[in-house]
């Protein structure tokens, strides 16, 4: 439920403060460097109230563009570490930079949020009584081409036929597609998922797996991706392992590690 309410909440905030230049000019400028790296953490520190220590002192450069596979059991501190990433949740210590940008420094994080980040989650939030178009133009609140713009994204993930649907009437692999157009309508530069084929067969996380790596081709999007799925993660240019909220290990395709 309290998940719902997130969801529900993040697709809908208004804007109340302005997004700070400063950070937008921050954001087109950068070093070489920064442009590499697309998210930088350090020290990253999560204890929640009872004393868990979920996240311990991460470091980790995220860089453009890689698919990076988050994995750990369950209770090793993925989702916390996610949320932190992706500025759903507040840490008590560290920083996460986007491109150069801390997240400590932004006015207007709501709209920061939605214009950077896409967000999928292992069950798909979709409102039930809203069509799939709906529910899509939903993050660009009433915008001008709101729903031309939900529908070339419900395209792009192969739901052209389906936008009039309610989720209800739709399979549980559409719904998840049109979770990741939700994610992508605003064409974020970074795209977050937690275990997002956790509740589909093997035959959709295919179908999943293969949208995930058109979206990073053509749009160029950093992925980070929490699964227990070994199949899923074999797909990442790295592999971060948790384990009881730090990083145990990172397994790298050849690529030089940036841990
Ligand atoms: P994972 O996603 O790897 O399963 P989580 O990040 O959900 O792990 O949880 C990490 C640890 O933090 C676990 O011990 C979990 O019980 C605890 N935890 C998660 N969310 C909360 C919360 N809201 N309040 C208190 N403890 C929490
Ligand atoms: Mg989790």
């Amino acid at each position: 439920m309290r998940r719902w309410l997130l969801c529900v909440w993040m697709f809908t905030m208004p804007d109340d403060v302005q997004f700070s230049p400063a950070n937008a000019m921050a954001l087109q400028a950068g070093s070489a460097r920064e442009r590499d790296v697309a998210i930088a953490i350090r020290g990253l520190t999560k204890t929640y109230p009872g004393g868990v220590n979920a996240v311990r002192n991460i470091d980790l450069d995220i860089l453009q563009g890689e698919m990076l596979a988050i994995m750990g059991k369950s209770g090793s501190g993925k989702s916390t570490l996610l949320n932190l990433i992706g500025s759903l949740d507040k840490p008590e210590a560290g920083s996460v930079e986007y491109h150069g940008v801390d997240l400590r420094r932004v006015v207007n994080l709501p709209k920061f949020r939605r214009e950077e980040i896409g967000f999928v989650f292992q069950l798909h939030y979709l409102l039930p009584h809203l069509t799939l178009l709906d529910n899509v133009a939903l993050p660009l609140f009433g915008q001008a081409q709101a729903r031309a713009r939900a529908s070339s994204a419900l395209a792009e993930v192969g739901l052209a036929h389906r936008e009039h649907h309610v989720p209800g009437a739709v399979s549980g692999g559409e719904r998840q597609r049109a979770a990741i157009a939700r994610a992508i309508v605003n064409q974020p530069r970074v795209l977050l998922a937690d275990e997002p084929t956790g509740n589909v067969d093997s035959v959709t996380e295919e179908v999943l797996l293969k949208l995930f790596e058109s979206l990073r081709a053509k749009h160029g999007m950093t992925l980070v991706v929490v699964t227990h799925e070994p199949t899923v993660a074999a797909r990442a240019d790295r592999i971060v392992h948790i384990k009881d909220g730090q990083i145990e290990r990172i397994e790298s395709k050849g690529n030089p590690t940036a841990a």
